[in-house]
């Protein structure tokens, strides 16, 4: 009878990247350390930190919510919660969720209003940029919302769900487009600069799947709605791709990862150093243009006329 590899409980998942078969018990503590473990190796948190904790209700932020606040108390650190309503009018769900966690947890949060604070919301924008795919616009919108709130409440650090197949999917879509100074900003940890705080991937040594087995052994409140725009995610193609090289070769997204991080990032770091960074003319946040990109959009979205 097969067996888990540290006890004589019967196997509930077989590893194959790691070669283990674990049960339920003995899998919740591999997830666990795993994420400890890739905290320690890239120096992620300090003793008295504040961390910001972007929770989207999906299970990769959700589960990074439960075991930050499992190793807060290890640690040491102080976490908040930031959830942003985008403003979907379809795709609300998320928003209760991520309550829930916090509530049941007791974690200080914020529901950040994008239409209340900025005056629009992402299906606005989606509709006046009619050129460009809704992800796009999504993530500058919530990367200036996030860091501007951590910034203006003195956060030292923000923590984000991106996991191994998010990080190995983006690395294959830029290393194909040869977008090699965009590489550093998938780091496992994004040090500050001028204004913009320190940025941490805790999950990125581990697995999605790995994540939905934990979320769902530990019976989390997860979204699993999907966000209407989400069929038009460019990066879930190549997610896939990945996933394909994965089951033929396992363990090739984490070599994957830890070779770019080793031997092809060293080269291309200092170009992000040697960007010419100004201060946007509107909000004074880091960018490389006059006018940072979320300020544009905001513009654009309010002026209301049709980017084609
Ligand atoms: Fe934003 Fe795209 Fe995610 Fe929808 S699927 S929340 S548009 S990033
Ligand atoms: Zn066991
Ligand atoms: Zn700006």
């Amino acid at each position: 009878m097969k067996r888990c590899f540290y006890c004589t409980r019967k196997p509930i998942v077989y590893l194959r990247y790691a070669d283990l078969q674990l049960c339920e018990i003995h899998f919740i503590n591999y997830l666990e350390n795993r994420v400890r473990k890739t905290i320690e190796k890239y120096n992620m948190i300090k003793s008295g930190d504040k961390i910001l904790i972007a929770v989207s209700g999906g299970k990769d932020s959700t589960t990074l919510l439960h075991i930050l606040y499992k190793l807060a108390k290890e640690y040491n650190f102080i976490l908040h919660g930031l959830t942003i309503d985008l403003g979907i009018e379809r795709y609300r769900s998320y928003i209760q969720v991520a309550i829930n966690n916090y509530k049941k947890l007791g974690v200080n949060y914020t529901i950040f209003d994008l239409k209340k604070e900025y005056g629009f919301s992402l299906d606005d924008a989606v509709k006046v940029f009619t050129n460009r795919k809704p992800c796009s616009i999504c993530g500058i919108i919530k990367r200036y919302i996030i860091n501007e709130y951590a910034y203006d409440n003195n956060f030292d650090r923000i923590a984000t769900g991106h996991t191994l197949d998010d990080i190995t999917g983006l690395l294959l879509f830029h290393i194909l487009r040869g977008n090699i100074s965009y590489l550093p900003k998938l780091s496992p940890v994004l040090e500050t600069k001028h204004k913009m705080v320190t940025r941490i991937k805790p999950l990125i040594e581990t697995y999605e799947k790995d994540i939905e087995l934990y979320a769902r052994l530990k019976s989390f409140s997860i979204d699993t709605n999907k966000c209407p725009y989400y069929h038009n995610a460019i990066i879930s193609f190549y997610k896939r791709i990945m996933d394909k090289i994965e089951r033929k070769s396992p363990s090739t997204k984490i070599l994957f990862l830890r070779s770019t991080l080793k031997r092809i990032n060293p080269y291309v770091k200092g170009i992000l150093e040697i960007q010419n960074i100004k201060m946007c003319k509107k909000c004074g946040m880091p960018t490389t243009k006059e006018i940072c990109s979320f300020c544009r959009i905001r513009q654009v979205t309010l002026n209301g006329q049709q980017v084609k």
